[in-house]
């Protein structure tokens, strides 16, 4: 496990604008696995895994309008542990420690800051939210990653949720089984088991093909194979994934292997991240090709969480051109005229 610039030293040349990256208070520290260190390409500098855990002075900078925050999710959050944006779910922050920090990381505010797991107080204030909040039908185990939380934790966690809202559906928000697939092992996946009154869904997040890799489909089966569907959200990463053939090949990869690719994020403006951002422009041209490109089910939604907590909107171009006597004048992809009328009655 690499924690320092001291050891990344021994594994790679560093660049001047990775050593130029300054720790601070307000940074998120640097953790990478030995598991994904060893799927990294060490001669390339610009190599797409490298680029998500490797510090740069990137980002050390802010950007215009950027903010620690710009989900406003302190805003939203009745306790310092979730958060209840959108009426119908809670995002539980079960952790802030992650198996390894990613350099784009939407919630580093919180994230990587050595506070541990949710107390037990944490966990009675949830499960009386919820108690009094029966609109609230699904919970986000997020943080932080939910997964470096021990099996026994997460028993009780699950149990305390469980008694609070049977019906609740539980979405298990993991970046796990891409940095570290051993950690998905039959007794974790015996926790969920032990829980069959209501679902489960498994929220991955893999931005590109390599993090697919045999441990990683392995790691991601072992859920589905239990009952547990695997949806994914990527994160469109300026360096990383912001090419039509990448995100094609990532898209493909995910359906083979049983994982529904959900969502394409544009980048969040949070502060230090402006390196990983991909001009909108850019973003809307490749949702485009991918639309042409994937079938409907390895099409995720290219969506933007907007600023300010002005939340979740897809982004796509319009295919409508307007509505004449006729009906309504769509362009197809391949750029031509179709008229599609309105019921007469
Ligand atoms: S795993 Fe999630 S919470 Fe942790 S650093 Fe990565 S993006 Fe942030």
């Amino acid at each position: 496990m690499i924690t320092s610039i001291q050891q990344l030293k021994k594994h790679l040349t560093l660049t001047e604008e990775e050593l130029s990256w300054k720790e601070s208070p307000n940074s998120l520290p640097i953790l990478i696995t030995d598991y994904y260190m060893s799927l990294m390409d060490k001669t390339d500098i610009n190599d797409p895994l490298r680029r998500q855990c490797v510090p740069t002075a990137a980002e050390n900078r802010t950007a215009g309008l950027e903010d620690p925050d710009p989900l406003a999710e302190v805003e939203h959050s009745p306790s310092s542990r979730f958060i209840h944006r959108y009426k119908n779910r809670i995002a539980l922050l079960t952790t802030d420690v992650c198996a390894q920090y990613c350099r784009h990381c939407f919630r580093r505010r919180f994230t990587g800051n050595l506070m541990g797991p949710l107390t037990e107080e944490d966990i009675r204030d949830c499960c009386s939210y919820l108690e009094k909040h029966p609109e609230i039908k699904e919970i986000l185990l997020t943080g932080g990653d939910v997964l470096t939380l021990s099996d026994s934790f997460l028993h009780h966690l699950i149990s305390c949720l469980r008694k609070a809202s049977p019906a609740l559906v539980i979405r298990i928000c993991t970046r796990m089984v891409a940095v570290n697939p051993d950690r998905i092992t039959d007794s974790l996946i015996s926790v969920f088991k032990s829980f069959p009154e209501a679902p489960f869904y498994l929220m991955t997040q893999f931005n590109h093909p390599r993090e697919l890799t045999e441990s990683a489909v392995k790691a991601t089966a072992k859920f589905i194979d239990a009952g547990i569907p695997a949806m994914n959200q990527s994160v469109l990463l300026r360096g990383v994934n912001d090419n039509a053939d990448t995100l094609e090949e990532l898209c493909n990869s995910l359906v083979f292997n049983r994982i529904k690719p959900y969502y394409l994020f544009q980048g969040d403006l949070v502060t230090g991240t402006e390196t990983f951002r991909v001009p909108l422009e850019k973003g809307l041209a490749l949702e485009k090709e991918l639309r042409k490109r994937l079938s409907g089910l390895a099409m995720p939604l290219y969506a933007a969480d907007l600023p300010q907590g002005g939340g979740k909107v897809p982004l796509c171009g319009s295919y409508i051109e307007g509505k004449d006597e006729r009906g309504w004048i769509f362009r197809t992809s391949d750029n031509q005229k179709r008229i599609y009328p309105d019921p007469q009655e």
